[in-house]
């Protein structure tokens, strides 16, 4: 794909000594020989490791632990302001409009699968192949039309105009940037076009909102999805972040304590807001740790990030190309833009040995296999698994060499 070289935009000043600093993680793993290196963390794309201020915040908040929206007490009035203040975090750091909700979700999967739970009766809906299942079943399960995008993202936009034409869809859902390729989807376009259409847009965030800004009254997106553990945050909390309408008039996701009114034996009145899907005891330090990690990302700065990353990607790509049995994975041919996510494949080496033999030879992690997106796999011609680095915040220049010197020693000499 053309990439712009963002590298150059922004200046040649160096960005990855600052960024070394604010994540936790520094581990040191065993290799196969005995020796101990540090771990090159190349996985980010799966789980990013959480920030340092993140990990900071937790411990500020845990004394706090308490049960929210119910208790009288002192901490559970702390936690209740605590759970309520992350929202409100969540929601502006991705430019929510006043008027959409912001509701806590365990992760991305789980907040498109409370979407497509919230779409009216009767509402058609399209999608790519191209997505990560997550954003591929819910809709699937639901009679989505799948289409299978072009080449290009100008003829993708095309179809998917037709589509929208013929077909009368209520939704697009569509990702923001692609978990495969890193390749980043113009969702400004995407969003105009569905609204030309009276369509509305949800967004796959999980691999965008990691690496970019985004605002969502200013790009029109309807709904967002995205979770903590890939915006530096530890595990189990997302966030589906959008118009309330359909989702005041949707089923209760869950049915339970704290997603009620008031409840007769007959009958039960519903809350509407978010409290409508966040049945049961909430993760509050994961909403917690969610906002820490939007305020830090903020600190850090989109610009600041966005050049590390792009140093990152550029290095690896072009010294990869110089590699002669890899190939680099794209799915547009067209595409500009793309964060610190690269998958490749190695000629003649099954995706599954050359990620152990990168973790057990040289201490670098790196993910093998169809991504979870088995599709589109199979549509860049590697039914079988391909593999993928990725980076961010806290990821060194030396992780990519050791990387490249790795692959470069394996396709030269052999496992
Ligand atoms: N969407 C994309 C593009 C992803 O990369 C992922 C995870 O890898 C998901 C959705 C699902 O995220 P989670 O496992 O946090 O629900």
């Amino acid at each position: 794909p053309v990439i712009r070289d963002h590298g150059d935009q922004f200046g040649r000043r160096d960005v990855f000594g600052p960024l070394a600093e604010v994540t936790g993680a520094d581990l040191h793993v065993p290799l196969v020989d005995g020796r101990t290196v540090r771990y090159a963390n190349l996985d980010y794309a799966a789980s990013a490791p959480a920030l340092a201020a993140v990990i900071a915040d937790q411990q500020r908040v845990l004394p706090y632990y308490a049960s929210v929206h119910r208790g009288a007490g002192y901490a559970s009035a702390v936690s209740t302001a605590l759970f309520e203040q992350s929202r409100t975090t969540v929601a502006e750091f991705v430019g929510a409009r006043s008027d959409d909700l912001t509701i806590f979700t365990r992760n991305t999967t789980d907040a498109l699968n409370l979407l497509a739970g919230a779409v009216p009766e009767g509402a058609g809906i399209v999608c790519l192949d191209t997505e990560h299942h997550a954003n591929l079943l819910p809709w699937q399960r639901i009679g989505a039309i799948v289409l299978s995008p072009a080449g290009t993202l100008e003829d993708t936009l095309r179809d998917l105009e037709q589509v929208l034409i013929t077909a009368r869809p209520s939704l697009l859902a569509i990702t923001g940037a692609s978990n495969v390729t890193g390749e980043v989807l113009p969702i400004r376009r995407f969003a105009q076009l569905a609204h030309r259409h009276g369509v509305r847009i949800a967004v796959d965030g999980a691999q965008l909102v990691p690496h970019r800004k985004i605002n969502m009254a200013d790009v029109g997106v309807d709904y967002l999805a995205f979770s903590g553990h890939k915006i530096y945050a530890p595990y189990g909390s997302g966030a589906l972040i959008g118009r309330a309408d359909w989702l005041d008039a949707a089923d209760p996701y869950l049915a339970g304590g704290g997603a009620v009114r008031k409840v007769t034996v007959e009958h039960t009145d519903w809350a509407t807001g978010p409290a409508r899907h966040e049945g049961g005891t909430p993760n509050v330090l994961g909403a917690a740790a969610l906002a820490a990690a939007c305020r830090e990302l903020d600190r850090i700065g989109d610009d600041h990030l966005r050049r590390h990353e792009w140093r990152l990607r550029t290095r690896l790509l072009s010294r990869l190309a110089a590699i002669g049995a890899v190939h680099v994975l794209s799915i547009w041919s067209d595409c500009t833009d793309a964060v610190g996510v690269v998958g490749f494949s190695v000629d003649g080496y099954d995706s599954g040995l050359v990620a152990a033999y990168l973790s057990a030879e040289h201490g670098i992690g790196v993910r093998d296999g169809a991504f979870c997106a088995h599709p589109l796999a199979a549509r860049l011609g590697v039914p079988g698994g391909a593999l993928r680095a990725s980076f961010g915040a806290g990821s060194r220049a030396t992780d990519i060499d050791r990387l490249l010197a790795a692959l470069r020693s394996l396709v030269t000499d052999g496992p």
